[in-house]
């Protein structure tokens, strides 16, 4: 009898974590419909935002670029690349039309995480210092003596600019939250951090990284139109025609463009397919209401909805056994990555998942029936992301009217892409570009290309310095 009520106990707590998770796909569901509802809404929020300042939760940041790279772009720069958990410093040697990218050097410095919520003047004495020692490592010819250095500083929070390289930061996103440098001039921060320590450089532009890799992308290639970032965190940039920007006051740019910085990871619809662990993680998070878009599809947050669905099901439906697994309560202790490695296992008996549920949440024990339904709530987690995110890409399209083929004439858009996300994990870009083919019809898709772009917001913030040099002006005169 015992054994006999055991089982049922166990059959019954089986029942109630597979409801769990029922309910969680079905509040997470993305209908074809549905996503039309969110791209529309995207490209609404988008009008409303250029509209005027503060009209939409999308605050479509003017850039201050007007003109993306050219190919003549020549000399020796540096780039920094600030906005996940490592920076990066870079060195470019640009040789102009005929040459392209002559060299390209890039060093890789991991933040200290202490760093990321400290104060403004440790975080920017930290990358300073590391950027002083990388342009140690210059060698001898390469810089021509009595000229200033230039850098392209690349910066992937959202920053309200007011020329190419100046700009004070709006909020932090992401991992950081450094109270003081907030509202502050982010160039001016980097600039009194390398005179502390004696490094002559001079910030000639100042990007987001979708600006860079939008720089980038059309560098290699002139059908880039927009960029879009997938990793840690997620936002999108594009080029709008300058007369489609009722707020801005300036004068028109000769190019009669405007590269746009969506910061499309603010965007909140009532359509958005939200969960009551979506709203749990973020009241919990570092920044409250905002960034909501963000948080239900980009790399700093997709492990953590899985680990908050695991927790419910051990919690209420006993799914781990008996006693919940301490480890399963640590926020953020379950990656992106580990799902990923999880939502790919393709052994037969799931032993990537079972290795993983060992080494990070110390439970040693998991039946196949179990790790299948975990891959399963992977899987419900990385779809609602990707389809949303190609939902974005189409509100994007449709605001530039390049979602439709018009009179016949086939115009290619080409959307350059960077991000961990997008490029480790293939579930997620796999059904992304699934999507978006869906969406679009076969037509159109057939004229819009996702590039992958490795990186390009490091050159493209080099191209941006180089075209914004203070010696260009004498050297083309
Ligand atoms: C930031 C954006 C950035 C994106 C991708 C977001 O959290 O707000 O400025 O482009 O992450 O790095
Ligand atoms: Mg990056």
């Amino acid at each position: 009898a015992l054994v006999v009520r055991h089982r049922m106990r166990c059959s019954g707590r089986w029942a109630r974590a597979m409801a769990i998770i029922r309910e969680f796909e079905e509040n997470c569901g993305t209908p074809i419909g549905k996503l039309r509802q969110v791209a529309d809404a995207m490209a609404v929020e988008m009008h409303a935002g250029l509209a005027s300042e503060g009209g939409s939760k999308l605050k479509m940041l003017i850039s201050y670029v007007d003109n993306l790279p050219s190919g003549d772009e020549k000399g020796l720069f540096y780039a920094l690349d600030l906005g996940g958990t490592n920076f990066r410093v870079i060195r470019v040697l640009l040789g102009g039309k005929e040459a392209g990218v002559v060299k390209q050097e890039f060093e890789e410095v991991s933040i200290p995480p202490h760093l990321m919520t400290g104060s403004s003047e440790a975080l920017f004495d930290y990358i300073a210092a590391a950027l002083a020692k990388f342009v140690a490592t210059e060698g001898e010819g390469l810089h021509s003596p009595g000229r200033q250095r230039e850098l392209g500083f690349t910066f992937s929070f959202p920053v309200r600019q007011t020329s190419i390289a100046t700009g004070n930061l709006i909020k932090w996103t992401k991992g950081f939250s450094i109270e003081d440098a907030v509202g502050q001039d982010v160039v001016g921060e980097l600039t009194k951090a390398m005179e502390r320590i004696g490094l002559d450089m001079r910030v000639a532009a100042l990007v987001n990284d979708t600006i860079g890799t939008l720089a980038g992308g059309r560098y290699l290639n002139p059908d880039v139109i927009a960029a879009v970032i997938l990793g840690t965190g997620t936002n999108a940039a594009y080029v709008e025609r300058a007369h489609a920007i009722p707020k801005w006051h300036g004068l028109l740019p000769k190019s009669g463009e405007m590269v746009i910085n969506m910061e499309w990871g603010n965007f909140r619809s009532s359509h958005l397919p939200l969960t009551k662990y979506d709203q749990d993680l973020d009241v919990e998070s570092l920044n409250p209401g905002e960034q909501i878009f963000e948080k239900i599809i980009s790399g700093m947050y997709l492990g953590e909805i899985v680990r908050r669905v695991l927790l419910k099901m051990a919690e209420e439906a006993a799914f781990f056994g008996d006693v919940v697994p301490l480890k399963l309560k640590i926020p953020f202790i379950l990656r992106t990555p580990h799902m990923s490695a999880m939502h790919h296992d393709a052994s037969s008996d799931l032993r990537v998942v079972g290795s993983k549920l060992k080494d990070i949440l110390e439970i040693p024990n998991t039946s196949l029936k179990m790790r299948k339904a975990i891959v399963e709530l992977c899987d419900i987690v990385a779809t609602r992301g990707a389809r949303l995110s190609a939902a974005g890409i189409v509100g994007i399209l449709k605001k530039l009217g390049r979602d439709a083929v018009k009179d016949g004439e086939k115009q290619k858009s080409v959307v350059a892409m960077d991000g961990g996300l997008y490029e480790h994990y293939s579930e997620f870009s796999t059904c992304m570009e699934s999507t978006l083919k869906e969406l679009l019809g076969e037509e159109v898709s057939d004229n819009i290309v996702i590039e992958q772009s490795n990186d390009g917001s490091g050159i493209g913030a080099a191209l941006l310095a180089a075209s914004h040099s203070q010696y260009l002006e004498v050297e083309e005169s």
